[in-house]
């Protein structure tokens, strides 16, 4: 029996330890502030920008949201983007995306101040990753080394595996346990074989984006499973990219969906507004 990586706990411990510290800004006079910027009438995207508003609500963090119709040109997003880098009073920003199709995002995100940067999309924040200095961790893949830290998983010389090669979790997530010296795999569509690298993994993250295509018998006995996956199947229930009934048996530690990576990366992004915070403050 596999422990449960319980994201949705950890997060929450998370939130009320950036609860104390955004107390102490607001007590010396800074006030954390984050904010995001939704462009058209997407339902998902409606519902992530309430739950990060709620996050904010709860530690103490002002948020500001910034609503533009479908129509909104590339260069009125730059154009408010830039009035936020130049405010003072704003600490970090994210622009939620997907944008609307006729909207060139690299372009946009571009435009946000590095160190405003709280989703840590921005290439100056990927580079800094890639070279081990000090920059804005991506949320999700910083969640998924936080939920693997608290749960005492060691990383030195260990096969990490990583499914999935996107900028925004599989790439990033590579790099970050390659920073805490695992030797780290990332596969891909075009990779052969899955399952040789999947069995072989002491760590394995999967962030595919395809419902349950890690089953049991493609994991290594008392390995430590994450599951970034979020697949909304066709009776509206939500499942991961890993099969847990025959996952669950066979890993050391797994994380269910929902409940899993997802709510840390809520939780990292509150983080990241923090931090800009503190570093304002000094
Ligand atoms: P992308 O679609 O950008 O990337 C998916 C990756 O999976 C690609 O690199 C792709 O390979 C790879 N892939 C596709 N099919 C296979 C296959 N058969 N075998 C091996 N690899 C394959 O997705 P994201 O990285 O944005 O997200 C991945 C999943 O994580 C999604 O379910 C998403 O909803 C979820 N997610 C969850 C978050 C959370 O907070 N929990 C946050 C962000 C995402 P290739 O590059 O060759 O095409």
């Amino acid at each position: 029996m596999a422990t449960i990586l319980n994201g949705k706990q950890v997060a929450a411990e998370i939130r009320a330890e950036l609860k104390t510290r955004a107390e102490a800004l607001r007590k010396d006079g800074t006030i954390p502030c984050l904010a995001v910027l939704l462009a058209g009438d997407d339902p998902a995207s409606k519902i992530y920008v309430r739950n990060k508003k709620r996050a904010c609500e709860e530690i103490g963090i002002e948020s500001r949201e910034l609503l533009f119709p479908e129509s909104v040109t590339e260069e009125e997003l730059i154009a408010q983007i830039r009035a936020l880098n130049a405010d003072p009073a704003v600490d970090a920003m994210l622009v939620q995306l997907p944008l609307p199709k006729h909207i060139n995002e690299a372009r946009v995100l571009a435009e946000i101040a590095p160190e405003k940067d709280a989703d840590g999309f921005h290439v100056v924040n990927a580079g800094r990753l890639f070279t081990g200095q000090t920059s804005v961790l991506p949320c999700t893949p910083a969640g998924c080394m936080e939920l693997l830290r608290r749960a005492g998983v060691e990383f030195s010389g260990k096969h990490a595996v990583v499914v999935g090669r996107s900028n925004i979790v599989g790439k990033p997530m590579a790099m970050l346990l390659l920073n805490e010296h695992c030797t780290v795999t990332v596969c891909h569509s075009r990779t052969k074989d899955l399952a040789r690298f999947t069995r072989d993994a002491d760590i394995l993250v999967a962030a595919v984006g395809r419902p349950g295509m890690i089953t049991g018998e493609m994991i290594k006995p008392g390995a430590a499973v994450i599951d970034v996956g979020i697949n909304r199947l066709d009776n509206g229930k939500l499942m991961g990219d890993v099969d847990f009934a025959s996952a669950e048996p066979v890993a050391g530690a797994i994380t269910p969906v929902p409940g899993g990576v997802g709510p840390m990366t809520i939780a990292m992004l509150m983080q990241n507004a923090i931090l800009a915070a503190e570093k304002r403050h000094g």
